[in-house]
């Protein structure tokens, strides 16, 4: 009899775990296949910087996925926009500071939506970014060969121009018509910003749908989101 009720609960035991093992296995899949089928937010296509804006990815859960959070995954990404060649020699140093122009567009992008005064360090590292162009290939002299110019960095010149097109593209697009209607996606936890087209305020109809389904569970229960 004992022996009963122990493999009874044993059985419910193993059910629960069973339970536990698909639904984390569910919720992985869910995070591996999230961000695959996120398609760019609205104006991403056109806005180099939105699209820079929106390199991070916050997950139900507390995940984030990073697009620039290794200088390999950081170089896929400028190639994908062609600011870089494959395999341009990336370092830590330059996903670094590509992470770094993120954060100060992220922050002028959020002081515009609400209307804020700027962060003045934003301001100053869009400004620093525009202005450090490419420099010129400097005079080399080979002692057999001769003199002839070469760039002495090509990667640093490379993430040099790709920092000073995005924040280009920041203050092109802060400055334009759009930015009246940037808007920052209103379903959480997505931090991505968007240019509002038509009265949809939600980057993606994922998005749409859980801030949906949110808002029924909250009339249901009279609680907030779960
Ligand atoms: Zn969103």
């Amino acid at each position: 009899m004992h022996g009963n009720r122990f493999s009874r609960m044993n059985a419910s035991w193993t059910m629960r775990l069973m339970d536990v093992a698909l639904r984390y296995h569910e919720v992985v899949d869910e995070i591996a296949t999230v961000d695959h089928e996120l398609p760019p937010a609205p104006g991403e296509d056109e806005h180099l910087s939105l699209a820079l804006a929106n390199s991070v990815i916050a997950l139900p859960g507390g995940h984030f996925i990073d697009h620039l959070g290794t200088p390999d995954a950081a170089n896929r990404w400028l190639t994908e926009r062609d600011l870089a060649p494959v395999d341009s020699g990336m370092r830590d140093m330059c996903a670094s500071q590509l992470r770094s122009l993120r954060e100060q567009v992220r922050a002028l992008f959020a002081a515009r939506v609400s209307a804020l005064p700027a962060i003045p360090a934003a301001l100053s590292s869009i400004n620093d970014a525009l202005t450090r162009v490419p420099t010129a290939p400097l005079l080399q002299w080979d002692d057999k060969a001769g003199p002839y110019r070469a760039a002495p960095h090509p990667t640093t010149q490379i993430v040099d121009h790709a920092l000073a097109t995005l924040a280009a593209d920041a203050a092109d697009l802060l400055t334009s018509d759009e930015a009246d209607r940037l808007t920052a996606c209103g379903s959480a936890p997505c931090t991505r910003f968007l240019v509002r087209r038509g009265r949809r305020t939600w980057c993606s109809t994922r998005c749409g749908d859980r801030a949906r389904a949110a808002r029924a569970y909250a009339r249901r229960t009279g609680r907030d989101t779960p």
